[in-house]
C-alpha cells in the first residue's frame, strides 16, 4: 500500500472544519485591517530563496527541497512566503499604485527538517506582508493583529516576545562586540555555533543548544547598540503596544532564523505543543526589497504556523468539551471564550439539515430530485441510494446526526403523506408529496 512521504500527512475532514474556521477568522480579520489576498507559485527559482533567507541559515544550508527541472534550472519548493511576496511586488510594480501595500497570503511552506510534533515537511503559513511603512506604528500594528486573532480563537495562554536588530548603521558595531565576546567563548560553543561565528555570529543568540545558552547567557544585546534611530523606533512600539493593552516581553535572544530581518523581530510562544515552541514568528525586512533588485522600499510581515495554531486551538476545544462536565469550571471558560463566540460558531461540525429516506425505486429518483432541489437552494440534505430498509436508513440517520428524517416510501408517496420526523423532538409531520422542497423550505425557515 503505498503511503504519504515522511513528514507529509493529510489533513482529514475531521479537521478541516477547524482549518476553515481558522482560515476564515484569520482572513476577516486582514479584510478589516485593509490587507488584500495574494497567491502566490510553490515554486520558485532557488536563487530567489538563497538570497534573500541568506546562505548561512539552517532552511538553505539543509532544509530546501532543490531540484534540477528538465531544462536544468534550479528550482526549490518554497521554504517561506516573503522571498516570494516581495518577488511578486517587484514584478508587478506593486508600489506604483500605491506605495503602501498590506498582503496577506495563505498556504504549504516545504522544510526537510526532522518530523516530530508540530514540526512537518510539508507545513502550512498564513502570512502578511507590508511594504512602504517605515513608522513603527505598522510594527505595533502587526503585533496588535496577532493578539487579536488569538483572542479571537480563544487562545489566552501565549507570549509576544519581541527584540529590535538594529539596522544597517547600528549592527557592525554591535556585531563587532558580539564576535569579540564569542572570540572568548569559543571552548564553550557547539559546532555550528563556531561555523556560523564568521558568516552569521547573530544566530549564536539563539542557539538551543543548553552549553551555549548557558556561555551566552551574558553575551552582549543588540538592545545596548541600537543608534538613536532604532531606538526610537523600538520605543515606540513598546510604548504603543502597552497603550493598546497588548502584553510582551523584551527578548533579547531572539533573532529568528533568516537573515533579512531587521529592527523590530517578534514571536509568539507556546507551551501548549510540549517544550515552548513558536506559532508566529516575524519582523522587519526594510533591505531585502532592494537586495532582491526591487526599489528602496520598507517592509514588514509575520508567519503564524497554521499546523501549530491547528493543534492548539483544537486542544482547547478538547479542554472546553471536559470542562463543559463541570459547571463552574465551565462558566469560567464560557467567560473567558465569550470572545470567541463567533470562532465557535464556525467550528461546530455541519451535518446533513434533512435526510431523507426513499423506499422503492420510485421514491429514490425522487428523492434524489428533491435533495438536488435542496441542495441548491442551500439546504443540507443527503439521501441513500442503496435501497436498504427503513430501520437500517434510520440508523444511518442517526449517525449522521440529522436534525430531519423525511420518509419516502412508494406508498407514502402514492398516499400523497411523507412523514417529516424531528429527530431531536420525535415530532411527526405530513408533507404532501406534490411540492416538498417548497414546503421544507417554509417548514425550516419556521422551525
Ligand atoms: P522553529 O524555530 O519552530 O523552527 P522557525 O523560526 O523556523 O520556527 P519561521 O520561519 O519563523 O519558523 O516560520 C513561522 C512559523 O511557522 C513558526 O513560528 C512555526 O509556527 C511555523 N513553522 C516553521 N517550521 C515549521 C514546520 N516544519 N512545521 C510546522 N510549522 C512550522
Ligand atoms: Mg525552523
Amino acid at each position: 500500500m503505498i503511503q504519504t512521504i515522511r513528514g507529509f500527512r493529510d489533513i482529514l475532514p475531521e479537521d478541516t472544519a477547524l482549518w476553515q474556521a481558522i482560515e476564515k477568522t484569520a482572513s476577516k480579520l486582514f479584510e478589516d485591517f485593509g490587507f488584500k489576498e495574494i497567491r502566490i507559485p510553490v515554486i520558485e527559482k532557488t536563487e530567489l530563496f538563497a538570497r534573500s533567507i541568506g546562505e548561512a541559515t539552517d532552511i538553505v544550508e539543509k532544509e530546501m527541497y532543490t531540484f534540477d527541472d528538465r531544462k536544468g534550472d534550479k528550482l526549490t519548493l518554497r521554504p517561506e512566503a516573503t522571498a516570494s511576496v516581495v518577488r511578486a511586488y517587484i514584478q508587478h510594480s506593486m508600489g506604483a499604485s500605491d506605495a503602501v501595500q498590506k498582503l496577506y497570503t495563505i498556504g504549504p511552506m516545504f522544510r526537510r527538517e526532522r518530523p516530530q510534533k508540530g514540526r512537518y515537511r510539508q507545513f502550512y503559513q498564513i502570512n502578511s506582508e507590508v511594504f512602504g511603512i517605515e513608522s513603527p506604528y505598522i510594527d505595533a500594528q502587526l503585533i496588535l493583529i496577532l493578539n487579536e486573532l488569538f483572542k479571537r480563537l480563544g487562545l489566552s495562554e501565549l507570549e509576544a516576545h519581541i527584540n529590535s536588530l538594529g539596522c544597517k548603521e547600528c549592527r557592525p558595531t554591535f556585531q563587532k562586540e558580539l564576535l569579540n565576546f564569542l572570540n572568548g567563548k569559543k571552548e564553550h560553543l557547539c559546532e555550528n555555533c563556531l561555523r556560523r561565528m564568521d558568516k552569521n555570529p547573530l544566530r549564536t543568540l539563539d542557539c538551543k543548544v543548553p552549553e551555549c545558552r548557558a556561555a551566552m547567557a551574558d553575551a552582549p544585546s543588540t538592545l545596548n547598540h541600537l543608534c538613536e534611530k532604532c531606538k526610537d523606533h523600538f520605543e515606540t512600539v513598546k510604548s504603543v503596544l502597552n497603550e493598546q493593552h497588548v502584553d510582551f516581553i523584551v527578548d533579547k535572544t531572539l533573532v529568528r532564523g533568516l537573515d533579512y530581518y531587521s529592527r523590530t523581530t517578534f514571536e509568539i510562544l507556546t507551551t501548549a505543543l510540549g517544550a515552548q515552541s513558536a506559532v508566529a514568528g516575524g519582523g522587519r525586512y526594510d533591505a531585502l526589497i532592494k537586495e532582491l533588485g526591487g526599489p528602496e522600499t520598507y517592509g514588514i510581515g509575520f508567519a503564524i504556523g497554521f499546523d501549530r495554531l491547528a493543534e492548539i486551538v483544537a486542544q482547547m476545544l478538547n479542554d472546553a468539551k471536559m470542562r463543559a462536565h463541570n459547571a463552574s469550571d465551565a462558566k469560567e471558560f464560557q467567560d473567558k471564550n465569550l470572545y470567541a463566540a463567533e470562532f465557535l460558531k464556525l467550528v461546530s461540525i455541519k451535518t446533513p439539515d434533512i435526510f431523507i429516506i426513499p423506499l422503492g425505486e420510485k421514491a429514490t429518483r425522487l428523492a434524489y430530485m428533491w435533495t438536488s432541489a435542496l441542495n441548491i437552494a442551500g439546504i443540507r440534505t443527503e439521501t441513500d441510494y442503496s435501497g436498504r430498509s427503513l430501520k437500517s436508513l434510520m440508523k444511518r440517520a442517526d449517525k449522521l446526526n440529522a436534525d430531519f428524517v423525511l420518509i419516502a416510501g412508494d406508498k407514502e408517496i402514492e398516499d400523497n403523506a411523507l412523514v417529516l420526523r424531528n429527530m431531536r423532538t420525535k415530532e411527526q409531520y405530513f408533507i404532501t408529496a406534490e411540492n416538498p422542497v417548497e414546503q421544507l423550505e417554509t417548514f425550516l425557515n419556521r422551525v
